[in-house]
């Protein structure tokens, strides 16, 4: 155990923060509780750069997320992932660029059934879809670069932080932007207190919780500039592209 509460981001030495059941859903702050599964997960915090997680689901290989986590009863413990949430993001992305340069190519990373790249599609974007769980045949060095990337929710559910960071920079464009969604853990996760937060719930594999801290060091260490537009959205970049200019003033 002692070696998996090696932080895997910053790799000082962390400590078991609590436990809770695996049942445990992002939908309880709407006051809906499943039944316990009876199944312990352990999530660790490091003391150095604030990143907690889910040592053992950490783990995990794919398959075992699809039969425990993204199963049949997913929908249940995220009822907007399907539909409500692609069709929001896009229509965000679409007010965030009311033109968006047709020269300009955009990868949705983690983009489950590829809803909000099709709804982009339709309105003129060059938009791909890419999901590790979904398009499982697709080698990623064969999707090329993309100007802008996007990850709505997807952070949090990664198990292997380092993979994550490997792909998006070999994925992104030079002068790219990567825009992505997680809440950050920043006064929701204390050391030596429970684990409250609604948003630390393994139910809905949320399994990696980052502090702005925590992200930092992860963008740090691909050359990336980190800035974040609210507790929930932020972005990766080098150096902000024309096209962006409107979005992030630097300094
Ligand atoms: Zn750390």
């Amino acid at each position: 155990m002692k070696e998996r509460l090696v932080c895997p981001i910053c790799k000082t030495a962390g400590s078991l923060l609590d436990v809770v059941d695996l049942n445990k859903s992002c939908e309880e702050q709407r006051g809906k509780y499943l039944p316990l599964a009876g199944v312990a997960v352990y999530y660790s915090l490091c003391n150095h750069c604030g990143f907690c997680w889910a040592p053992e689901l950490h783990q995990w290989p794919l398959s075992k997320f699809e039969e425990d986590i993204y199963n049949a009863d997913y929908g249940a413990v995220d009822p907007d992932y399907l539909q409500t949430r692609p069709t929001s993001n896009a229509e965000v992305l679409r007010s965030i660029f009311p033109v968006f340069p047709p020269t300009l190519r955009h990868l949705d990373y983690g983009g489950g059934n590829g809803l909000l790249s099709r709804q982009l599609s339709a309105a003129g974007w060059h938009s791909k879809s890419y999901d590790p769980f979904v398009d499982k045949q697709t080698d990623i060095a064969s999707l090329g670069q993309f100007e802008l990337i996007t990850a709505f929710e997807v952070f949090e559910h990664v198990p292997d932080v380092w993979a994550l960071m490997s792909d998006l920079s070999s994925l992104l464009a030079q002068d790219g932007l990567v825009l992505f969604s997680t809440l950050l853990s920043d006064g929701n996760i204390h050391p030596n207190q429970r684990l409250s937060w609604w948003y630390a719930s393994p139910r809905n594999g949320h399994i990696s919780l980052f502090s702005r801290n925590a992200l930092t060091l992860l963008a740090q260490s691909k050359q990336f500039n980190f800035g974040s537009f609210n507790s929930g959205f932020h972005a990766l970049y080098t150096t902000v592209p024309p096209w962006a200019s409107h979005l992030i003033r630097v300094g």
